[in-house]
């Protein structure tokens, strides 16, 4: 019999579980039942819809065996069972790819005890406690048993087995007891029950195992009881789903511990939400929002989606249909006792009765969140961290059809201080007067507050929003105004912070140096469509200002998308300030120097293009006349 070789990722995993010192290593006990019961429930849903399976649904069981003698335990199902071909595939290899990746990021820092309790990593866990495994099955409606066995991870073999039904056995063989660790604790019955209420009290299989028990014997005498031992064929579990269970019944941590094992979570999630209604449709649905976002969430590989369950049975894994993409993050159940179940994808688009439960939780999932927002700004904050950007997503999608929804949910960093601000709290402080509301986008907050713009707007007792984030400015476009206010960016044409006095002295200055700009803008070329004085810089010399729809920032995030080459520009402006001493030197170098002023216009442009973070066209270029001027 040939020895088969895992793959690489398996390799690696096996050889992690194998020496694993995770503490938890009792999980591998709740990893296998759960396989058990995914395999009944396949079988189970095939039988409704495919007259040949001959089963009652009465007749589903998963079993534990403990063998004291032969140091074995043993949970095996009366389920779909594994062909020789899925026994290979499915335990030759790691399912769950992409576990391997994202630990490389932080390569050295995990330990395996990261890696176990994030992925969750299902069957090969029971290499924590056995130093051998033998998994025989036989798939449903096949005459053929094969058996896989392995001792870790040099190898595996897959042969010809045994046995009378279809279904799965996985036999542990336990590792001798050391010092530390007593694996032959889980040969116990009280430990292994102990187990299964811990981890597996929901599931709806009955779990059973021979228990052996000391009753007093028929016809003893009363006064002198003798006893006797006898064994009975126990249910473990009780099998009520958690949903089911009354709320007031069921403690955060087991909420939690249901959370983790069924969505593969490490951590407890932020926020459990339960929805039960009567009437019309009628349904429960458990949501959980995470507490930190899935290494692969904000890429195409994340699959958003509740589970669906019809009457307690598991429909389908992952119903997308029941979720709008702006809260992709949540994750959960619904359980409709209205569901057909055999009601099949195309099916479940059209489906009034869906929609009409999605539309229902979309409007929980948001009134949760403004709870949160209201009572526990610091969980609302953590949430924030994880799933905001999906948030202003969800505003700018679909030409914001979203907006009454989110508007409110999202939070800004802002001048008015470290915490994040919300729009309605902006406008709850905007000033006497103030009628648009002023955001300032940049890579960073601190490169936000530096640009000349937002320091004025803000010396001028505004608050400034700063969007450091791509979608931020997007988002605002798309919600054009909160409450009636507009928003505004502090770089663009539009802003005017002078009284009227100031405003017209500023506009008989730029009409006086029409010849100037005309020469400048000649010297700059294609970069700005205008030149010209500005009171709005306090201070500092140059910016950079748009005119139009397209802000720079703006212009940078469309460049950085896929073929975006000759793509859309912001029309800018080059804004000098108007009290700086640098418009008396220009005025000057027109009448005086004029090739000077060449130098400067080009000069001046780059050190503007800089200030608002975008890159110099001709940086040698620039190098050469800094040093032209310096040499003088
Ligand atoms: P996961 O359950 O997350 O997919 P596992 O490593 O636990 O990962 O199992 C790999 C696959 O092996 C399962 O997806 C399933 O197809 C198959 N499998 C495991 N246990 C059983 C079982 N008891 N009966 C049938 N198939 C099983």
């Amino acid at each position: 019999m040939a020895k088969k070789q895992f793959k690489t990722e398996s390799k690696k995993l096996l050889d992690m579980m194998i020496n694993s010192i995770y503490t938890h290593k009792e999980i591998f006990l709740r990893e296998l039942i759960s396989n058990a019961s995914d395999a009944i429930d396949k079988l189970y849903f095939r039988s409704l819809t495919d007259g040949n399976v001959n089963m009652n649904r009465s007749d589903y069981e998963i079993r534990l065996t403990p063998d004291k003698a032969a140091r074995t335990l043993t949970v095996s199902d009366n389920g779909i069972g594994m062909t020789r071909a899925e026994l290979e595939e499915n335990l030759g290899t790691i399912a769950k790819s992409g576990s391997f990746d994202f630990k490389k990021e932080g390569e050295g820092k995990e330990t395996d005890v990261d890696i176990i309790g994030q992925f969750g990593v299902g069957f090969y866990s029971a290499f924590m406690v056995s130093e051998s495994i033998t998994v025989v099955s036989r798939a449903y409606g096949s005459d053929e048993c094969w058996q896989w066995r392995s001792s870790g991870a040099d190898g595996y073999y897959v042969e010809e087995g045994v046995m009378d039904g279809h279904g799965t056995r996985v036999i542990l063989h336990l590792r001798p007891d050391t010092d530390e660790e007593k694996y032959s604790e889980f040969l116990d019955e009280y430990r292994l029950r102990a187990l299964v209420s811990k981890y597996s009290d929901y599931v709806r299989w009955p779990i059973r195992m021979l228990v052996t028990s000391e009753r007093i014997k028929e016809g003893s005498p009363e006064d002198k009881p003798e006893y006797e031992e006898y064994t009975e064929d126990a249910t473990l579990n009780r099998m009520v789903p958690i949903w089911k269970k009354p709320q007031s019944e069921v403690t955060d941590e087991e909420y939690a511990e249901f959370y983790r094992d069924r969505f593969r979570d490490y951590e407890a999630p932020l926020k459990v939400i339960r929805q039960k209604t009567e009437g019309l449709s009628d349904y429960t649905a458990l949501l959980f929002i995470p507490a930190s976002a899935p290494y692969n969430y904000y890429t195409r590989d994340y699959e958003k989606g509740l589970m669906l369950y019809s009457s307690g049975v598991m429909i389908m894994e992952k119903c997308k249909e029941l979720l709008p993409d702006h809260f992709s993050f949540v994750r959960g159940l619904v359980d409709s006792a209205d569901l057909s179940l055999n009601i099949s994808r195309e099916m479940l688009q059209h489906d009034r009765q869906l929609k009409s439960i999605a539309k229902a939780l979309e409007n929980k999932i948001a009134d949760e969140l403004k709870k949160m927002l209201e009572t526990d700004r610091e969980k609302y904050r953590t949430f924030f961290k994880a799933f905001g950007t999906q948030l202003k997503y969800g505003l700018y999608a679909d030409y914001g059809a979203h907006k009454a929804l989110l508007q409110d949910l999202v939070l800004f960093d802002s001048s008015n201080g470290e915490e994040p601000t919300t729009l309605k709290e902006y406008v709850s402080r905007m000033k006497e007067g103030q009628t648009q509301i002023y955001y300032a986008a940049a890579e960073s907050r601190s490169q936000a507050e530096l640009l000349p713009r937002a320091e004025a707007v803000v010396k001028k007792g505004y608050e400034v929003l700063y969007l450091t984030e791509d979608v931020d400015e997007f988002a605002l476009m798309m919600l054009h105004e909160y409450d009636g206010k507009h928003f505004i960016n502090v770089n663009s044409d539009g802003v005017d912070l002078g009284t009227e006095d100031e405003k017209n002295a500023l506009k008989l200055e730029n009409e006086k140096s029409a010849d100037l700009f005309a020469f400048m803008k000649e010297q700059i070329g294609d970069g700005v469509s205008a030149v010209r004085f500005t009171n709005t810089l306090s201070g500092h010399p140059v910016c950079i200002t748009s005119e139009g729809a397209v802000s720079t920032e703006m212009e940078k995030t469309l460049g950085r998308m896929p073929g975006a080459e000759n793509g859309i520009k912001a029309e800018k402006v080059l804004e000098i300030n108007a009290d700086h001493p640098i418009a008396s030197k220009l005025k000057l170098l027109f009448v005086e120097d004029k090739d000077k002023l060449a130098d400067c216009s080009r000069l001046l442009y780059s050190a503007a293009r800089l200030i608002s973070g975008l890159s110099i066209e001709n940086p040698s270029e620039t190098a050469d006349l800094l040093t032209k001027l310096m040499i003088g």
